[in-house]
């Protein structure tokens, strides 16, 4: 009767229908514990850490877009923070993650109060000392959460928790999961052994959270995971041979820690929108200036 186990997903569904049933419940209990009088007496800390402390390996957040970041990783490669810093990009992220900090607040609270019913496990580390997998493949990461659902002693689901915060306009179009949102939580799911995942992804402008039922709420899928493997083998490859990946460039170059020795030649769009961000504002074309000169001393050293 149990889903709590990757082997579990090989049982008939009529066997595991009603872990699925009860995971499909989770945003109603999430929406519900708002309600509760305990919800506004209780206070929760926000971490604003960086990557700059992030061990040397392959990250979940890095299983999809550019190839290079892990190459760099894996290689040992010194991080910097990007020199042009992007204060609305920083305040985005600081946003990420006081609403992360907020809804695992919440789920930690929801544990607390359900008499042994839930479980819940915030942060959930996953290193080489902890995870042969891990091992194998020098993966450093923590999962947002892992909530379980019991009846007296027995556990009988396992659910990953994924949150990721959205834009109003990414999050209306959205239908259903980023298929980087997959490879990132598959990373999770085949570490952490867990059969389940609902990615929960919050709307920043008027507060709806995803559904926890299909397709939020879904199953390790052995086909992701295999590609996953074969992204890593090659970027081990070219860590081993000191060799280098095709360049992936977008928004992610204006922070990514290893910009100043990938050097690479930002996309047009994405200087029209740091462009736009800075209309209006007295340092109109400041950061695109920067962005030259850095170029420019670059190219002058090598
Ligand atoms: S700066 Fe851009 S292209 Fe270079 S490694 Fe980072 S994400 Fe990839």
């Amino acid at each position: 009767m149990s889903l709590v186990s990757i082997a579990d997903l090989s049982r008939p569904i009529s066997e595991t229908y009603r872990a699925r049933e009860e995971a499909e419940k989770l945003k109603d209990i999430f929406i519900a514990w708002h309600t509760r009088s305990q919800f506004s007496a209780s206070k929760f800390e926000v971490y604003l850490d960086s990557t700059g402390g992030r061990s040397n390996g392959i990250h979940a957040s890095e299983s999809s877009g550019c190839m290079r970041p892990t190459v760099y990783s894996l290689r040992g490669t010194d991080k910097r923070a990007p020199e042009i810093v992007d204060p609305n990009m920083i305040m985005r992220f600081t946003l990420g993650k006081v609403i992360h900090a907020y809804i695992q607040h919440a789920w930690s609270c929801i544990a607390a109060e359900s008499e042994g019913r839930i479980t819940y496990e915030a942060e959930v580390p996953i290193h080489p000392g902890n995870s042969e997998i891990a091992k194998y493949w020098s993966i450093y990461s923590s999962c947002d959460g892992v909530i379980g659902l019991w009846d007296d002693d027995t556990q009988f689901a396992r659910i990953g928790l994924e949150i990721k915060t959205q834009s109003d306009g990414s999050y209306t179009k959205m239908s259903k999961p980023d298929p980087k949102h997959l490879d990132q939580s598959t990373v999770y799911m085949k570490c952490l052994d867990l059969p389940l995942m609902w990615a929960c992804y919050y709307n920043k402008s008027n507060s709806d959270v995803a559904i926890s039922g299909e397709p939020y709420l879904f199953t390790y899928k052995e086909e992701i995971w295999e590609a996953l493997e074969k992204r890593w083998t090659e970027q081990h490859q070219h860590a081993l041979d000191g060799t280098l990946p095709e360049r992936k460039t977008g928004m992610e170059c204006s922070w990514c820690p290893y910009a100043w020795i990938c050097d690479p030649e930002i996309p047009q769009f994405v200087l029209n929108k740091i462009k736009k961000q800075q209309q209006g504002k007295n340092n109109e074309s400041e950061l695109t200036r920067r962005y030259f000169a850095i170029r420019r001393r670059n190219s002058s050293n090598t």
